[in-house]
């Protein structure tokens, strides 16, 4: 995995960057798209009374983050609906809070949702990002590392997101400007690991680039012969949904260490020679000094790579890339990639990728995509779950 990521880091493969993220705040770490999942989620509606200024108008904005309104910075309608065509351009004060934005156009709006207007805050969802982005907004943390609300907040800071969106119903509804709150179920993204729903939060973390390689990608997932073949289509639709980079990073105790050292004195990061097992943590670099300022000063990296960017070169570790260029030159590609069918977006196409950035060739022709056990209720068998049967007394009584 070190050696890989340090052929790719040569390579500029990898990069820095702040970006927001999504933040699973009990892990305490970075997480990947690939590694969220959907869950309905029952929550409140909340419907806000936004007034516009020198205006006796109003508009009524509904949202299931309330508790983000100290980070909202525009508010937008659809450029084809009439309602708002006059206060376009206009200011408008965010309700609690008091503070005053400008009502702008974008496509995203729909006119069918509710009022047809929507609060932009860093950050609600993804949408929020590439809206911050486009418009060149200034992102507000409203939420912090350790899941709590931020000085952001005003008198909400220190309390947990749930508590601050009650709160915050309650003085919405005692200042008048609430409209009606309404019980629904969202489709909220949550981490896989911990069951918690994320937020998303400006970090500085490692990315591989993958947004360049997708038509690759998708090029040599065409040729791989899939059994069976319909989940082909599994890779295909992760492959439509990617909108931006890998992050690499975790900020986790338990994993393959990232091989980097820092320049103590102007932050350059070095990374050592590839072939030997590097813990930056706890070894003293082994560089004399600074390529950029010659300082002799180094701090080690304390991150671990997402576990992925191990498992994903799973067929050059067997073929002993990079160690037996004969025993290499035998095995690679591989025939068969076995596995289930939960992590096609993860396992099989992190593979495909990094064998792709570092041998230009498919790892494999053939992917064998695994069903599961399922319990009565077409749920599958799981560990966490617990549905899960013995299968022997199973087998022996009924037969394979
Ligand atoms: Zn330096």
């Amino acid at each position: 995995t070190q050696s890989t990521f340090i052929e790719l880091w040569k390579r500029g493969t990898i990069y820095k960057a702040t970006r927001p993220n999504n933040y699973d705040w009990v892990s305490g770490t970075t997480i990947a798209d690939a590694e969220i999942q959907y869950q309905d989620i029952p929550t409140k509606l909340v419907y806000m009374k936004f007034k516009i200024r020198d205006s006796s108008k109003e508009i009524i904005i509904a949202s299931t983050r309330p508790e983000l309104l100290c980070a909202c910075q525009t508010v937008i309608v659809n450029p084809d609906d009439q309602r708002y065509s006059d206060v376009v351009g206009k200011k408008i004060t965010v309700p609690v809070i008091n503070r005053e934005v400008t009502i702008r156009t974008h496509h995203s709006a729909q006119m069918e949702f509710g009022s047809g207007a929507v609060m932009v805050c860093s950050y609600g969802d993804q949408n929020d990002v590439a809206l911050f982005r486009e418009m060149k907004l200034e992102e507000i943390v409203a939420i912090g590392t350790n899941g709590l609300m931020t000085e952001a907040a005003g008198k909400y800071a220190g309390l947990k997101v749930k508590q601050a969106r009650n709160q915050i119903i309650e003085e919405l509804q005692n200042a008048g400007v609430l409209d009606k709150v309404e019980d629904i179920t969202h489709r909220t993204p949550v981490s896989e690991r911990s069951k918690i729903p994320i937020e998303i939060i400006p970090m500085e973390e490692y990315y591989v680039r993958q947004v360049d390689s997708i038509e690759k990608i998708r090029d040599m997932g065409q040729k791989i012969q899939f059994y069976p073949d319909m989940h082909k289509q599994i890779l295909m639709n992760w492959l439509d949904s990617i909108s931006i980079d890998w992050p690499i990073s975790r900020r986790r105790f338990y994993g393959t260490e990232i091989p980097i050292w820092y320049c103590s004195n102007c932050a350059e990061p070095h990374v050592p020679e590839p072939g030997k097992y590097y813990k930056p943590w706890a070894q003293k670099a082994p560089f004399e000094k600074c390529t950029k300022c010659d300082s002799k000063e180094f701090v080690g990296e304390t991150r671990t790579f997402d576990t992925w960017m191990d498992s994903s070169v799973s067929p050059l570790f067997i073929s002993k890339y990079n160690k037996d260029s004969e025993f290499f030159k035998k095995t690679y590609p591989a025939t068969l990639r076995p596995q289930a069918k939960d992590i096609v977006r993860t396992w099989l196409y992190y593979t495909i990728l990094r064998c792709e950035q570092l041998t230009g060739a498919s790892p494999w022709s053939e992917a064998w995509i695994m069903g599961y056990g399922l319990d009565e209720k077409g749920m599958k068998m799981s560990k966490s779950k617990g549905n899960a049967v013995d299968p022997l007394p199973i087998i022996e009584k009924f037969g394979a």
